[in-house]
């Protein structure tokens, strides 16, 4: 079974530019893979030998709409099926209430976890990481999706610890 990696986060964090940029063959692969859910963007990525399927996700907006909760639910149980949750965040918005709310709900799920701060082109790393450190999910890596920037740190960073 190939690793199962999974984005979560606020809508606009940048999770479906991530995922467009790491998988070139979606859908592929993950047909052949029985258990997984069907009505997800799946999309298999390769690290050098090593190939992962990545699972896009709607927002957790933490909206009481009748769809934005349809969201949500396919969004937990994409996170049930996950090996490693990518939780996104947004260097721009900064740490936001919402932001505490998700990390809540995956801190309970007990699953692991990478802290991902989206959006750090034009912005100095330095002083953006520290506040998302008060979400309690240890060092944030900084990443910037749309110019691909961070993106084989982090990958290693999620293969070690796999
Ligand atoms: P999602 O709702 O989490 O899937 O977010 P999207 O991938 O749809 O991105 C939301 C917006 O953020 C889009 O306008 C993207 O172009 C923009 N965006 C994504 N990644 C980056 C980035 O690294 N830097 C900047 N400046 N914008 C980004
Ligand atoms: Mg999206």
């Amino acid at each position: 079974m190939l690793p199962v990696i999974t984005l979560v986060g606020r809508p606009n964090v940048g999770k479906s530019t991530l995922f467009n940029r790491l998988t070139r063959s979606r859908h592929a692969l993950v047909a052949d893979y029985p258990g997984l859910t069907r009505d997800r963007q799946y999309g298999v990525g390769q690290l050098g030998p090593r190939p992962y399927i990545l699972v896009d996700t709607g927002g957790l907006s933490g909206s009481s709409d009748p769809l934005d909760m349809l969201t949500e639910r396919q969004v937990r149980l994409a996170i049930a099926e996950a090996d490693h949750l990518l939780f996104l965040v947004d260097a721009r918005d900064g740490c936001l209430t919402g932001d505490f709310d998700i990390a809540a709900e995956l801190r309970r799920t007990g699953k692991p976890l990478t802290l991902v701060v989206n959006k750090v082109d034009r912005l100095d790393a330095s002083l953006v990481l520290p506040e998302f450190h008060t979400l309690g999910l240890g060092d944030p890596l900084p990443i910037a999706a749309s110019h691909g920037r961070g993106l084989n740190t982090l990958l290693e960073h999620i293969f070690d610890a796999l």
